[in-house]
């Protein structure tokens, strides 16, 4: 008998799970809306014409393949914190910032839990309601404590900003407040700057520290400093803070496994304290990070010509995606007789649509229509493309009544 005979069968994951789900259909009009990936308008992934050029590049001068040090590419670390904060922002200047390669956003946002787990041990981390669904297992995996802050509010299709207000307010003094930097996953709803600085008042006032995931810098408006300014607003208010950011969407980096946790901090002494335990908390894990998205990433940041075609892509991306939205909205709005307000959909940002479709009615999502989607109602507006917004209305439609 196997000692491993215990060992039960795991779920399937409800993000990833779907694109297997996908894999196993033979219907021809199947679309796939789960995983949050860029596709073209001919339904392909994509890989940035600049991240060619920079490949093209690395390979020219043929670089080795020795380790990294444990903290990363150097000229990456300084890339990815200035694209965060800006260039000239006074906390890389002092070098009050402690930057870690890490495993895309994911492996980052793990590095951060790990680090709190150890330092500041059981405070609690707040995760917006709802939340990207890995948030969870990563806190929980390091025996980090979570509870949920209200953030979506069914009834408008928007922001519950008085009850996250409220939970905030009422999270035991000092806690981690995770926040979406921009283009919040899974709602596409994100707080004005108003709601933003009204944020970091009561983040003030309870002595709680912000941890940002930067997932969509770039993705939200198509510019690469606009989604940075609530994490830049946070930062010139002098708050320690962490930021995990990563490059899977903005540079189209998925399987290259590239980003970066951040820790903002007083002074230059403890941003070197602090980045040297994240050297100590990576060893034990996976040593040091791969080099080749890394390059990539440094590369087109350092290099003027790439780094304007970079955000030209971006921005092309970005643009496709608002162009399908529009379609989706306004072929649900000539499809649909009852009056339904659709707008919420043109309010969103970023990848997805929240849709406020139940888990039965996403369930015939798949089960009638092929349409491939996570069972919280969401689906990513990437892998659609215009000719199939009016099929997508339909098996909408249908399934809302
Ligand atoms: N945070 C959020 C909110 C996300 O949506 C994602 C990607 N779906 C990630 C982090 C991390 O993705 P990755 O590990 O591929 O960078």
């Amino acid at each position: 008998v196997s000692r491993f005979e215990n060992v039960s069968m795991a779920p399937p994951d409800p993000i990833l799970g779907v694109s297997e789900a996908f894999k196993a259909d033979t219907d021809a009009t199947k679309l796939n809306l789960g995983v949050g990936a860029y596709r073209t308008e001919d339904l392909q992934p994509y890989v940035l014409k600049v991240v060619n050029k920079a490949e093209q590049l690395m390979l020219e001068r043929g670089e080795n393949k020795e380790y990294l040090p444990i903290e990363g590419l150097a000229a990456f670390n300084k890339a990815t914190a200035e694209l965060l904060l800006g260039a000239d922002n006074p906390v890389i200047k002092n070098g009050q910032i402690a930057t870690v390669q890490g495993l895309s956003g994911t492996g980052s946002l793990r590095l951060g839990a790990a680090f709190i787990a150890r330092y500041f041990p059981g405070v609690k981390v707040l995760i917006s309601s709802p939340t990207w669904g890995n948030h969870k297992n990563i806190l929980s995996d390091v025996g980090v404590p979570w509870s949920e802050y209200r953030y979506f509010d069914p009834q408008t299709v928007g922001l519950d900003f008085k009850g996250m207000i409220e939970d905030i307010k009422g999270a035991p003094n000092g806690s981690v407040i995770l926040l979406h930097g921009c283009a919040h996953n899974p709602t596409g709803i994100d707080p004005t700057p108003e709601q933003w600085e009204a944020i970091a008042d009561e983040l003030e006032e309870k002595g709680h520290m912000p941890f940002f995931d930067v997932a969509y810098q770039g993705f939200a408006s198509g510019s690469l400093d606009d989604d940075a300014s609530s994490v830049r607003k946070f930062a010139s208010r002098g708050f320690e803070m962490f930021v995990a950011q990563s490059y899977s969407k903005n540079l189209g980096l998925y399987a290259e496994r590239i980003g970066a946790i951040n820790v903002i901090l007083p002074t230059a002494d403890l941003a070197a304290r602090v980045k040297s335990q994240l050297k100590r908390l990576a060893r034990p894990m996976y040593s040091n990070p791969p080099v080749h998205g890394a390059r990539i990433v440094a590369n087109v940041v350092g290099d003027s010509v790439l780094f304007d075609e970079w955000r030209a892509e971006m921005q092309m991306m970005a643009g496709r995606i608002k162009g399908v939205r529009q379609k989706l909205y306004e072929a649900l709005l000539s499809k649909d007789k009852s009056g339904k307000d659709w707008s919420f959909i043109l309010k969103q940002i970023g990848m997805f649509s929240f849709t406020g479709l139940t888990k039965s009615q996403s369930d015939n999502m798949t089960d009638k229509w092929h349409v491939y989607m996570t069972k919280d109602g969401r689906i990513s507006l990437a892998g659609l493309n215009l000719a199939k917004c009016d099929y997508l209305a339909d098996a909408i439609i249908d399934s809302y009544y």
